[in-house]
């Protein structure tokens, strides 16, 4: 099982592999560079570099998270060439570190009557970016939060997404535990469904990465809190533990994206490697 947690990379994209060994993790997420911009990073291509022969040697798996303005569904179209700049940056910066892919969320819904333009609009940005990009990362589509009824809540919509795509072998998916419980997509007692629709559907298929998260909603809240695995959440352990011994799941790295500020990441992915490690 690989398991690891969200590092910055404020000592560089080598140094947060390092701080992913010291954690003792097995996969990590890094921003590719800074979170709350859309702007061109002219990243060091050494330390890039070093990075992926770092995890390498060291079998760590790492996947990068697009900054938080990044949008599938911008509302205009300024926005949206910087956007499809900023994701082919994101994916350079990816590839050069040896991750598996540019985490982006799926879009929001731009029209209450016309429900199809979102989805229409999310795959020309998926189109458009991925008719540039020669490397070999992809993008990872993740699940929203959100109320039933809002999008890119259900297997359904990713696969149909994914499949509806000129280059579809270039985008896989990430399944974040809390926005699937907040949304209503796993209730904590309907894994089996869950399991059997998304193979059904081919998600697994294309699984790259997991977000593991607890939540500190109930679920079908429509909340995006994440909270800490074990005892501070809605999600109980027996309900993780039917998730993460489908077999489906067995290679995926696990990511946290918890509070460290509650539970310190050393100590949580620890628990982790007890409880499900092997
Ligand atoms: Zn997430």
């Amino acid at each position: 099982m690989k398991f690891g947690c969200h590092i910055s990379i404020r000592e560089g994209y080598l140094g947060a592999a390092k701080q992913a060994a010291a954690l003792n993790a097995s996969a990590f997420q890094y921003f590719p560079k800074n979170p709350r911009s859309l702007s061109i990073k002219e990243f060091n291509k050494e330390d890039s570099a070093l990075c992926k022969r770092f995890c390498t040697e060291n079998a760590i798996e790492s996947v990068t998270h697009t900054p938080y303005p990044t949008s599938l569904t911008p509302r205009d179209e300024n926005k949206r060439n910087k956007i499809i700049e900023s994701l082919l940056n994101d994916l350079e910066i990816t590839d050069a570190c040896g991750s598996i892919g540019a985490v982006v969320h799926f879009g929001k819904l731009i029209s209450n009557d016309d429900r199809l333009a979102s989805y229409q609009l999310m795959i020309e940005m998926l189109n458009e970016v991925l008719s540039q990009w020669k490397g070999n990362c992809k993008i990872l589509l993740e699940n929203n939060a959100g109320i039933p009824g809002s999008i890119g809540t259900t297997l359904e919509e990713l696969a149909q997404v994914r499949n509806l795509c000129d280059q579809s072998e270039k985008i896989g998916f990430c399944l974040d535990t809390c926005h699937a419980f907040a949304s209503g997509l796993w209730d904590g007692e309907n894994w089996n469904d869950v399991l059997g629709r998304g193979i059904e559907l081919g998600f697994f298929d294309h699984l790259e990465v997991i977000h593991f998260n607890n939540s500190k909603y109930e679920p079908g809240s429509g909340k995006d809190r994440h909270a800490n695995i074990f005892g501070h959440g809605y999600i109980s352990e027996k309900q993780f533990d039917q998730l993460i011994k489908s077999p489906q799941l067995a290679n995926i790295p696990f990511i946290l994206e918890t509070p460290k500020e509650e539970v310190p990441h050393n100590e949580e992915i620890q628990q982790l490697h007890e409880k499900w490690g092997r």
